[in-house]
């Protein structure tokens, strides 16, 4: 599906980022991988080539302006093209209101949000040339629908359905299209960290009673950053099991 095709996901050292590097590997595409987490990219980038498909790895900040632009001028003078965007790098510092200090609204902010905005801004001008872009960004249900403890976090994931909003309208005419995908409750390293008894109890709350998976939202992002998705641009996608209806 997305033979020929250069694929550059954000965060995908772990995680949903790392399934949907995986993903994109099985259907073609040469995929770039950029974390926080040099090892980790590295390590999904080899998986790729194991299974005879092509990968590479960057070590990146996404909240570093200038590092991000560099990367991505690295990848354009390597590749020759970006034709699919995913913004999947996010990070969560939750605490309520009356606890979250300055640093943990910052660095949310600007991981989640900035980090969003300085992929989209190093790849815009160059999709819309080329007259073909897909970009998907990672919102949350929390982003919707607000959630106790993550005051920051909400905020970054609804800017980051409004930006994609505007990103879309300014991008349709030249083949570039936006969308967001916004997860419910999936198993990953971040939420690992759930006590046991709170996942469960979050389980019976889901309508399908089970607990996302990668996979779930990767199909949900192929499916966006598709050539025949063209006339989708400014939606947002929930992967929540029916949580958010
Ligand atoms: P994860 O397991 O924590 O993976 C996130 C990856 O992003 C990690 O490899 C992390 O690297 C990397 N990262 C963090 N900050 C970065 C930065 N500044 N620059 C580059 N890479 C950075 O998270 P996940 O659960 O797969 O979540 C993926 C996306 O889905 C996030 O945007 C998250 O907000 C969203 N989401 C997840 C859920 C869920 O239930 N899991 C629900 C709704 C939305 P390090 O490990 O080195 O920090």
């Amino acid at each position: 599906m997305f033979e020929e095709q250069v694929v550059v996901i954000t965060g995908a050292g772990q995680g949903i980022g790392a399934e949907i590097a995986k993903e994109f590997g099985q259907e073609g595409a040469t995929v770039i991988i950029v974390d926080f987490n040099g090892e980790n990219a590295e390590k999904v980038s080899q998986e790729i080539i194991e299974k005879n498909g092509k990968a590479g790895s960057y070590q990146g900040d996404v909240a570093n302006y200038d590092q991000t632009q560099e990367t991505i001028a690295k990848i354009y003078a390597e590749y020759g093209k970006i034709d699919v965007l995913v913004n999947c790098a996010g990070i969560t510092r939750d605490a309520s209101l009356k606890k979250m200090t300055k640093e943990n609204w910052d660095a949310v902010i600007a991981t989640n949000l900035t980090g969003t905005f300085n992929f989209i801004k190093a790849v815009f001008d160059k999709m819309t040339a080329a007259g073909y872009g897909r970009i998907v960004n990672f919102s949350s249900l929390a982003g919707i629908t607000g959630n106790f403890g993550q005051t920051n976090y909400s905020a970054s994931k609804a800017g980051v359905i409004g930006m994609t909003k505007t990103v879309a309208i300014e991008g349709a005419a030249k083949g570039v299209t936006a969308n967001v995908v916004a997860p419910g409750f999936i198993q990953t390293p971040m939420t690992d960290a759930i006590p046991e008894e709170v996942k469960n109890k979050m389980i019976q709350g889901i309508p399908v009673k089970r607990i996302g998976l990668p996979a779930d939202v990767a199909y949900a992002v192929k499916f966006l950053a598709s050539k025949e998705s063209g006339y989708i641009t400014g939606q947002v996608i929930e992967v929540n099991g029916g949580m958010h209806i």
